[in-house]
């Protein structure tokens, strides 16, 4: 679960003193999100709607904006963009394809704040849950961005990179229309300190290796960084000044911080939602990862109580933004759903018997292990609603690692369902995983909402989520700039490949 998240770089970086220049917000808008080019030979097979004046009629329409669906409605795109919303009574732009798309729901485009490009390895991993280290990630440059895109995200934030020339080299192959995937935002390494598991992490030596290893990064191109549990109050601060020098944001998946302090220090965004935040765990030391990593914390903190309410006034106050990610924390609760036909199809083999292995491990621990997870599980829900009450900035993303039971694309709408379960509405989940997204990154002029002149970035589903929220997982089409991607053949493509590149 969480702390099988991730890693970093490696490396001898540079001690160069490389000036940066920094850069004025807004600067990252050409960078995630820049002008489309016309699909490729290699992306072709997996166009299903070619762009051009396409309008989408009959259609539900939940915008992303929170607000209740709206029924019978008219999509009109034309050159990449939204251009009306109508009712479908009204007459049709006469040169347009239309799609008569009855039955369906039209959503914005997923914005995953927490969407890796890599797998988890286990070597040697046996029914007992045990594997042998080093702890590995390999890299899915293949198949993520492809599982990505047919279940709907069109723009993620990779939220730690283990390859970081391979993802700046995707999204670089991805923009230009060489292979199919999302926008991304290419998080920087992992920024961790010494004692990991991860063997593919850089071990920060003190603030001026963290501060060098920022601004090498960003003059490399990443467009976001995370700071990770071994990371101290000290790194932290230069990690999170050097970042915003850059004009860049800074998230993290903290344990040796707690959420209190890197509020303080400055940090954009907590990952995990309230499930790892250590500031009550029994015998925390500052600067030091508790072994509990934060599960005490939650598991003691009434979502209704004073020092959750406490916290939650501390984030809101910093403007600090929370990431939820269910789908991971999920897989802790015995019983949990089992992840869809759909999404098992493209496991490999060894990932599907991993998976199988930790799901049944999962539901043969003691009765009680089991009722604390589900108890602990309930919290991380309820605070999650008590932040976005008290005006918190909520975005989402699955944290696709763990066990094989958190995959690409599917996890993002296994989030949207989560937050259902949690108490949002339909339509406030869909935000949180769209616009909210957007706000975070500074692109809700773009994208994230389905507003006129924003960009066509759109998922089209069977059914109604807003009345039955699993409806969510029947994704037809994928609109990204304009053009109509066929989920069906882009998840053949990678049919068992997912665990293997
Ligand atoms: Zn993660």
């Amino acid at each position: 679960m969480s702390r099988t998240s991730v890693v970093q770089l490696g490396v001898a970086l540079l001690l160069s003193g490389a000036t940066c220049l920094a850069q004025a917000p807004g600067a990252l808008e050409p960078r995630i999100l820049p002008a489309a080019v016309k699909p490729g030979p290699a992306v072709m097979p997996y166009v299903k709607v070619p762009a051009g004046s396409v309008v989408l009629t009959h259609v539900r329409v939940i915008d992303g904006t929170g607000q209740p669906g709206q029924s019978d409605r008219s999509v009109v795109l034309a050159e990449g963009r939204i251009v009306q919303i109508l009712d479908a009574t009204a007459p049709l732009p006469a040169d347009a394809r239309v799609l008569d798309l009855s039955g369906r729901t039209v959503l914005p485009g997923i914005v995953g704040m927490h969407d890796h490009l890599f797998y988890i390895g286990r070597p040697d991993l046996d029914a007992a849950g045990t594997s042998e280290p080093p702890l590995m990630v390999p890299e899915m440059a293949f198949t993520a961005p492809r599982l990505y895109l047919a279940n709907g995200v069109t723009t993620l934030r990779t939220t730690g990179s283990v390859e970081p020339d391979t993802d700046l080299n995707l999204k670089q192959q991805i923009d230009a229309g060489k292979i199919p995937g999302p926008h991304l935002d290419v998080t920087g390494p992992y920024l961790e300190g010494p004692g990991s598991p991860f063997v593919q992490m850089h071990e920060l030596r003190d603030a001026e290796d963290t501060r060098r290893t920022v601004a090498f990064w960003a003059d490399r191109g990443v467009t976001s960084f995370k700071a990770y549990m071994y990371i101290t109050r000290a790194e932290l601060k230069a990690a999170i000044d050097e970042a915003h020098r850059h004009g860049l944001k800074i998230t993290g998946h903290l344990c040796a911080v707690t959420y209190r302090e890197a509020a303080a220090l400055g940090i954009d965004d907590l990952e995990h939602g309230f499930f790892v935040n250590t500031e009550f765990d029994p015998g925390k030391k500052p600067d030091v990862c508790t072994d509990s990593d934060g599960d005490d914390t939650l598991a003691a903190m009434d979502p209704q109580g004073d020092a959750a309410k406490s916290l939650i006034a501390d984030l809101v106050s910093h403007h600090v933004a929370v990431t939820s990610t269910l789908p991971v924390f999920e897989q802790g609760v015995a019983g949990h759903a089992p992840l869809w036909p759909r999404a098992m199809a493209v496991l490999t083999p060894e990932a599907r018997e991993a998976y199988l292995y930790l799901r049944n491990r999962t539901s043969s621990a003691s009765a009680e292990q089991r009722a604390r997870r589900a108890q602990t599980f309930q919290h991380g829900l309820a605070l999650e609603r008590a932040f976005v009450a008290a005006g918190g900035l909520l975005i989402a993303g699955p944290d696709p690692t763990g066990n094989g039971g958190v995959i690409p694309g599917f996890g993002d709408l296994r989030e949207i369902e989560l937050l259902v379960e949690a108490g949002f509405s339909p339509e406030q989940a869909v935000r949180i995983a769209s616009l909210n997204g957007a706000i975070y990154l500074g692109l809700q002029s773009r994208i994230g909402s389905i507003a006129p002149g924003k960009d066509a970035d759109l998922l089209v589903v069977k059914g109604d989520p807003s009345r039955t929220i699993t409806d969510i997982e029947n994704v037809e089409l994928v609109f990204k700039d304009g053009v109509g991607y066929d989920p069906a053949a882009l998840l053949r493509s990678v049919r068992g490949r997912y665990g293997e590149y």
